[in-house]
């Protein structure tokens, strides 16, 4: 009888290694971009694996790397000049914030030490912009120069809220325009 409750109770611990897995899934090269407008501008929320921008995850070992972050959050802290909108519209970048996540998943323990390495540790650039607009009606598209400035990504799901609508749109590398309504 005790054997049986045993097995019973490490059912449920499988099932939640397996939820955190399906929670957080473990992508590279893709990132995304939330476009949300405002009565006088627009803000921007990006998250993008360290792998796509500096192109490894690990926590920053040398000096090299730890410049190469210092580099990319420097960058990723000029919006406009990632995701250039008119310059008509005039806006201006009136807060940035840029940090580097690390997430330590517990795969190891999970029973699977065949795996490779890569499942163990994630790390993401995430970052909250917040952009005001003299002409807002003159904001009718986005270029993603933002490929350009990063050469390790290739895609970008870009969620744009407006007027309380939502789209979608898949950017890549090749097509890095959009259209704004
Ligand atoms: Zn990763």
């Amino acid at each position: 009888m005790k054997c049986a409750v045993l097995t019973m109770s490490l059912f449920p611990a499988v099932l939640a290694a397996q939820a955190t897995q399906i929670v957080t899934p473990h992508n590279h090269g893709s990132g995304q971009l939330d476009f949300v407008l405002s009565e006088t501008g627009f803000s921007l929320t990006l998250k993008v694996p360290s792998m796509d921008i500096v192109g490894f995850e690990a926590p920053a070992a040398s000096d090299d790397e730890r410049t190469q972050v210092a580099i990319a959050i420097s960058e990723l802290s000029k919006p406009l000049n990632l995701f250039v909108v008119p310059s008509e519209a005039m806006c201006f970048t009136t807060s940035a914030n840029v940090i580097l996540t690390h997430e330590i998943t517990d795969q190891g323990t999970a029973g699977d030490a065949s795996k490779g390495v890569s499942d163990e540790s994630h790390a993401e650039f995430q970052a909250d912009y917040v952009i005001q607009c003299q002409d807002l009606s003159a904001v009718n598209s986005l270029d993603l120069a933002y490929f350009e400035r990063f050469s390790g990504t290739e895609k970008l799901t870009v969620r744009i809220a407006s007027n309380g609508t939502t789209q979608f749109h898949e950017t890549t590398r090749a097509t890095p325009r959009l259209s704004l309504p």
